[in-house]
C-alpha cells in the first residue's frame, strides 16, 4: 500500500528531456528550456504530461518549448482551472516572448 504519497502538496520535479538535468519543477523546467533549449528542435516527450493521469509516454511534442510555454507556465495544481485559463495562457505566452528579449 502506498498511501503515504501526499497528493498535490509537494512540488513535483522533472528531468529536462533534452539534457536530463534533474530536479526541476514545472516553472524551473520552463525557465530552463527557454534558456537552454529554445532552439533545440529535437522531438521530446513532455515529462510533465507523462506524469499526468492520462499522460502518453509515446507523445513526442514537435514544439516542446511552445508546449511548455502554453501548457506549463503555471502550476497545474489547479487542474480544474485548466480549461478556463485561456487568458492566463495568453499572458504566459506574452510573458514568455518578453523574457526571450531580455
Ligand atoms: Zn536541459
Ligand atoms: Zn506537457
Amino acid at each position: 500500500m502506498e498511501m503515504n504519497q501526499p497528493q498535490g502538496l509537494t512540488v513535483r520535479t522533472f528531468a529536462c528531456p533534452y539534457c536530463q538535468d534533474d530536479g526541476l519543477d514545472e516553472l524551473d523546467l520552463l525557465d530552463h528550456c527557454n534558456e537552454h533549449h529554445a532552439n533545440d528542435s529535437k522531438r521530446v516527450v513532455c515529462p510533465v504530461c507523462v506524469q499526468m493521469p492520462h499522460g502518453d509516454p509515446q507523445y513526442y511534442s514537435r514544439n516542446f518549448i511552445g508546449h511548455l510555454n502554453l501548457r506549463h507556465c503555471y502550476y497545474l495544481d489547479d487542474m480544474t482551472n485548466l480549461n478556463q485559463t485561456d487568458e492566463l495562457n495568453i499572458q504566459c505566452a506574452i510573458l514568455a516572448s518578453y523574457k526571450k528579449n531580455i
